[in-house]
């Protein structure tokens, strides 16, 4: 079981008392009726979806409501670290290389080859 640690109730809970609110730090224009259709689009609807580190919003649906931010491997769906709303973006050290991660790297490029 995935556990993820809510930053409001300072403790890991069971990943079923989370939501997953998308990506994180999303700037809303503050000209938003001035903005053209390709700009509202790339606002509302354009993302990144790399693999590796992202970061996303989630919710504590099942426990204290909150939203909170969190950085996670998409790679290895391993938390790296979670913060609270309207904190700073946190500078993370170059990309974890994680057990799971390093075997899952060199497995999808074994599989390529
Ligand atoms: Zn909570």
């Amino acid at each position: 079981m995935l556990l993820i640690y809510c930053p409001y109730c300072e403790e890991e809970r069971a990943e079923l008392e989370f939501r997953n609110g998308g990506d994180a730090h999303i700037a809303r224009p503050t000209n938003m009726a001035e903005i053209s259709d390709e700009e509202f689009e790339a606002y509302f609807f354009l993302r990144e979806n790399p693999k590796g580190v992202i970061f996303e919003r989630w919710r504590h649906i099942h426990g204290c409501g909150r939203f909170f931010n969190a950085a996670r491997d998409t790679v290895s769906d391993r938390f790296i670290t979670t913060y609270k709303a309207g904190e700073p973006k946190p500078v993370l050290d170059a990309e974890p290389k994680t057990p799971a991660t390093v075997e899952t790297y060199e497995a999808l490029e074994g599989a390529a080859q």
